[in-house]
């Protein structure tokens, strides 16, 4: 090849052409330095039939290429899944591969990496400063940026102290190996219902075959140890398997517990990672040394090796589907790369979204099912608080029935978990004077108060202003209310109604990061805690033997809204956060405070009959043409000018062209008609299963122009609608 087609990782244009020059191998795949102008792009080779480029140069015309990085160039596989999710979601090839070559530095060629850490030693010169750094910094290692960051202190703060002797630099070699895990390590023994459904697992990854399977297991059935079983077998072959997670906050207790089944911890990819940590993971990952991945939904990019086997965790939980930038659903993309790969993928869940059990109704997904919880463990039993027969008392928030559980568990020493999905003190503060409310200057969203850290935040683009003393409409002094709880609030009624238990409140504001959960579940197993008050965060992958007791502390609050997947959400919510009581020898209860405890979904989560309730909905959903039976898209204007946006709204509306099977809505202003400052109309795509909406979509927008002001974005499956 002496001619190369690259795609640029950072420019807007479409593949270019350029001359590889003498003494230089680029086959399709490789990772290149290409010439822009003046500036040095990184880009990947890419077959020139599969990638049409619309700037043909002359063979005399073409640039050189200034380099080749000395890392395997991306396989086919990858590269087909790259086309894929470009062509799916609607994205440019080149925003794909950035997710694939997420560590840029991974591609430097330096072997070894100086980080920095903390010697203990006091430096001569103390300054407040110094001690802070000295403080936040205590047992974290990195980049003298990385530092300065965490620390917040500037670059020279770090490099004082390094001169100081308070800090010292440390080689890393960014080529050590990680130890491979011993499949035999700690193997346990399964009983029958698990021994048979990992028997087709390890038989699938044995076999090489692409075969996405549906592990259908209730809370505490022993789905991790099932599909322990076919890692085991993926690692005896010297394959890689990646398993994803919904939640960087999971990682930690699965590291944990991989380590004591396979005897070291496998390689973590999240976004809390040190650059050091990234580019050996990355290397590692792309040469094959590291066996086994553990990630968010970006590690589902990395460029393996010889991937043998995907896992997706928790497979039905919405925080898979990606909302910005390339508008992806990581469960999706899992099975197409699974399928690009010829490998199992393994989707897990107690309670699997209704797309997922259609794709096992038709056939196309295998499903296997643990009924059962493992040994002693009985189901929770379940019931529900009638919030208007038995109300809580004014000012407060839990009902008597609930007061009583709580009361009962603390005597017998056990945990408790009060379960409400919502972050900071009061969703809402007004002014009792003159009803002032507290709305985000950067989003059509109210405040949330937070009383840990007494500030007023946007949940949506973190805005936060401290709270005032005085009304800043009517000036009145000390007339602000908070509306309504959120887990702070309830944390505070527990604290008044026992003062003696000892209490923690767990949200993306406490548990943010890896270390912080590792925290948590310490003091959680210590039985350093007695209740805890969380969001979604505490819903899933946690066991705690000793946790008996759980609270929903508002059962409704996700049917508000009217959203598709409302119910469906609600009840794998509540089934998942049920999950997490009575895992132990010891039998759980789950209290349901709820306003309308006839409803369904709240049957459903009551007599545990899935089936009855999937089946409802899934024939609404049937009815309706909603997914999965048909399917949306949805085209998003946004601009800082909100004349501008309307008109680029109203102009995509007009121009929708008439496609039999599919009709187009709007344009509405969109959920959030403000976000970050930028105003935002919304189109809804409706369309027929078997229409290419994305074929009908690329043309439509193709042959529009609006403002450079103004941005269009399309979200191909979008969830919250
Ligand atoms: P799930 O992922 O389905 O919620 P887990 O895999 O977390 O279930 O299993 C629940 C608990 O039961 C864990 O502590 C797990 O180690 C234990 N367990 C499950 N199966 C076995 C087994 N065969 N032998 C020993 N312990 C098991
Ligand atoms: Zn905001």
């Amino acid at each position: 090849m002496t001619r190369a087609r690259v795609l640029l990782l950072n420019a807007a244009l479409g593949p270019l052409d350029y001359r590889v020059p003498h003494g230089t191998e680029v086959e399709p795949g490789s990772i290149v330095v290409a010439p822009l102008g003046p500036r040095q792009l990184l880009g990947v080779a890419w077959e020139p039939d599969r990638m049409p480029s619309d700037a043909e140069v002359g063979d005399n015309r073409l640039r050189n290429l200034l380099a080749v990085a000395d890392v395997p160039p991306l396989r086919a596989p990858l590269r087909r899944l790259v086309e894929w999710t470009a062509d799916y979601y609607l994205a440019s090839p080149a925003s794909v591969l950035r997710m694939c070559l997420a560590s840029t530095s991974a591609l430097e060629g330096a072997r070894t990496v100086t980080e920095y850490r903390v010697t203990g030693e006091v430096p001569p010169r103390l300054t407040p400063q110094r001690e802070q750094a000295l403080e936040r910094i205590a047992d974290r290692q990195g980049l003298i940026r990385e530092l300065a960051t965490i620390a917040d202190v500037s670059d020279a703060v770090i490099r004082g102290l390094v001169k100081s002797g308070a800090i010292e630099a440390v080689e890393v070699d960014i080529d050590s190996p990680f130890v491979p895990p011993d499949p035999d390590h700690a193997a346990p023994t399964l009983n029958p219902g698990q021994s048979e459904a990992a028997a087709a697992l390890v038989a699938a990854v044995a076999d090489h075959r692409f075969e996405p399977t549906l592990l259908d297991g209730v809370t505490g059935s022993g789905k991790t140890e099932v599909y322990f079983e076919a890692v085991a077998e993926a690692i005896r072959q010297g394959r890689q398997t990646l398993v994803l997670l919904p939640e960087i906050a999971l990682t930690e207790p699965f590291l944990k517990r991989f380590h004591d089944r396979f005897g070291v911890e496998p390689v973590a990819w999240h976004s809390g990672l040190r650059s050091t940590q990234r580019r050996r993971a990355w290397r590692a990952i792309a040469e094959g040394r590291a066996l086994v991945t553990v990630g968010a939904r970006s590690a589902l990019f990395l460029p393996y090796a010889n991937l043998g086997l995907i896992v997706v965790d928790e497979a039905h939980e919405t925080s898979f589907k990606q909302e910005e930038g390339v508008h992806y659903h990581a469960r999706d993309v899992a099975v197409m790369r699974g399928k690009f790969e010829q490998c199992p993928v393994i989707l897990a869940s107690a309670t699997p979204a209704i797309e997922t059990r259609q794709q096992v109704a038709l056939g196309r997904y295998a499903e296997l099912k643990l009924p059962d919880r493992y040994g002693p463990a009985e189901m929770p039993h379940i019931a529900a608080i009638d919030l208007i027969a038995e109300p809580p008392e004014r000012g407060r928030w839990l009902a008597p029935r609930l007061v009583t559980a709580l009361t009962e568990t603390l005597d017998r020493r056990e945990q408790s978990l009060l379960f409400l999905n919502r972050r900071g003190y009061a969703p809402l503060t007004l002014c009792r004077t003159c009803g002032h409310r507290f709305q985000c200057p950067n989003c059509t969203a109210w405040m949330v108060e937070h009383r840990l850290t007494r500030r007023l935040a946007c949940h949506h683009c973190g805005h936060v202003e401290p709270v005032p003393r005085a009304c800043p409409e009517c000036k009145g002094e000390d007339t602000l209310v908070a509306c309504g709880p959120g887990v702070e609030r309830i944390a505070d009624e527990v604290a008044l109604l026992f003062p003696e238990a000892k209490t923690a409140v767990v949200t993306s504001d406490t548990i943010w990061s890896p270390a912080k959960a590792a925290e948590f579940v310490g003091r959680m197993e210590a039985g350093d805690i007695d209740i805890v008050v969380g969001t979604q965060l505490v819903t899933k992958g946690y066991h705690f033997p000793n946790l008996t007791l759980v609270g929903v502390v508002d059962a409704d609050l996700g049917l508000e809204g009217g959203d598709l997947r409302a119910a469906e959400r609600t009840f794998q919510q509540i089934r998942q956060v049920s999950g997490r009581a009575g895992r132990g020898e010891k039998p759980g209860r789950v209290l349901i405070q709820t306003h309308s405890p006839q409803a369904q979904v709240m049957q459903a989560l009551i007599t545990g009959d899935a089936e009855t309730f999937y089946a409802a909905e899934t024939e609404a959903r049937r009815e309706a043409g909603a997914p999965p039976f048909g399917r949306y898209a949805a085209i998003v204007v946004s601009s800082e000018d909100q004349p501008c946006a309307l008109e680029i709204a109203r102009l995509v509306g007009r121009t929708a062209p008439k496609v039999d099977g599919m009709h187009v809505y709007g344009p509405a202003p969109a959920p959030l008609a403000m976000l970050r400052g930028r105003h935002r109309y919304r189109l809804l795509v409706h369309a027929r299963r078997a229409l290419d909406v994305q074929d009908v979509i690329r043309e439509w927008l193709g042959a529009l122009e609006w403002p450079a002001k103004a941005r269009v974005t399309v979200d191909v499956d979008p969830y919250n609608f």
